[in-house]
């Protein structure tokens, strides 16, 4: 159905915030329309967000955007990072970089596999680029187009 992207953001954001207390800032942004799955759009949000809580401390940045034919929401966080060299293999099932600094949080490494199958389903694409020690961006790009669904 069509959706306002600020809407479900800030709900998904809300409710992630009851569960954890963390600082997330979002950008107030108005008419981002589309048409999507708003549950799987929000259970992909949710992967994606408690990925930056596991992996990092501080603020985390969720910016709303539209460009060209596609509405994106970015989740930033300013963690501990991917090392460049397992950047393509997190989205593998069951991958997980490096046991030793993984150990305190847990995890399957599935949430990344998962997160892009929910993504194909609802045609969307996900960006991640990451520094370590810095820290991680991940843009999850939704195509606008007409057909209602
Ligand atoms: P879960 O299945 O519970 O999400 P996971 O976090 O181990 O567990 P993925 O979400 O698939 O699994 O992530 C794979 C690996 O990628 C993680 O183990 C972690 O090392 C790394 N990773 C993912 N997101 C981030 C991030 N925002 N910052 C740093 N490392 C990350």
């Amino acid at each position: 159905s069509r959706v306002n992207l600020f809407d479900i953001v800030l709900q998904s954001i809300k409710s992630f915030q009851n569960a954890y207390q963390r600082e997330i800032e979002l950008n107030r942004v108005e008419n981002l329309w589309i048409y999507t799955d708003e549950q799987k759009l929000k259970q992909l949000l949710f992967i994606i967000l408690d990925n930056a809580r596991k992996y990092s401390e501080d603020l985390i940045s969720v910016v709303l955007g539209k460009e060209n034919n596609q509405l994106y929401i970015q989740i930033i966080d300013r963690g501990i990072g991917i090392p460049e060299t397992d950047q393509n293999k997190i989205f593998d099932r069951f991958y997980r970089v490096d046991k030793a600094r993984n150990r305190k949080q847990g995890g399957t490494g599935l949430g990344l596999p998962i997160a892009k199958e929910i993504a194909d389903a609802i045609g969307a694409k996900i960006n991640l680029s990451s520094v370590e020690k810095i820290g991680t961006t991940v843009t999850i790009y939704l195509p606008i187009d007409e057909k209602s669904d």
